[in-house]
């Protein structure tokens, strides 16, 4: 998946300023390691699939057989699926980890890509409207026949 970088980079700073209310100062610092290996990692495209709620990520760690590690993360729980089906280690004591962060990076990008498509259909109707506007104007304004 190929981000727009400057969409990206709003994701990230959105959701760097949602902090769980019960985090105390080293889980926020923790958070804020997470997100920030997220965001590098996103932007260096690696491979992500979304759908539903569910994303599927490649780490960039290996095992120790040099196998590839994949992670299926959602809103309330990661998990290393693919060699396993373990739940993530940092998730399983509580920590935040790169992959959930990077999932709620996603998450907001796409919002923001909802929002903006929800204000440029708004801006071709009112376009649309006021050229109608000027169409009548213009008609009102011809002498009688
Ligand atoms: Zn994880």
């Amino acid at each position: 998946m190929i981000f727009n970088s400057i969409l990206l980079e709003r994701a990230y700073l959105q959701t760097r300023k949602s902090v769980p209310p019960n985090f105390g100062a080293k889980m926020k610092l923790r958070r804020r390691n997470a997100l920030d290996k997220a965001y590098r990692l996103l932007q260096a495209n690696p491979f992500i699939h979304y759908e539903n709620g569910k994303m599927l990520l490649l780490s960039e760690s290996k095992t120790k057989t040099g196998e590839a590690k994949f992670y299926e993360t959602r809103s309330d729980e990661c998990r290393l699926i693919e060699p396993g089906g373990f739940l993530c280690h940092a998730f399983w004591e509580g920590f935040p980890c790169w992959h959930r962060a990077a999932f709620e990076i996603v998450e907001n990008y796409f919002e923001i890509i909802e929002e903006s498509n929800l204000k440029n259909a708004a801006q071709t109707v009112s376009a649309v409207n006021s050229s109608v506007a000027v169409v009548n104007s213009k008609t009102a304004r011809q002498p009688p026949v």
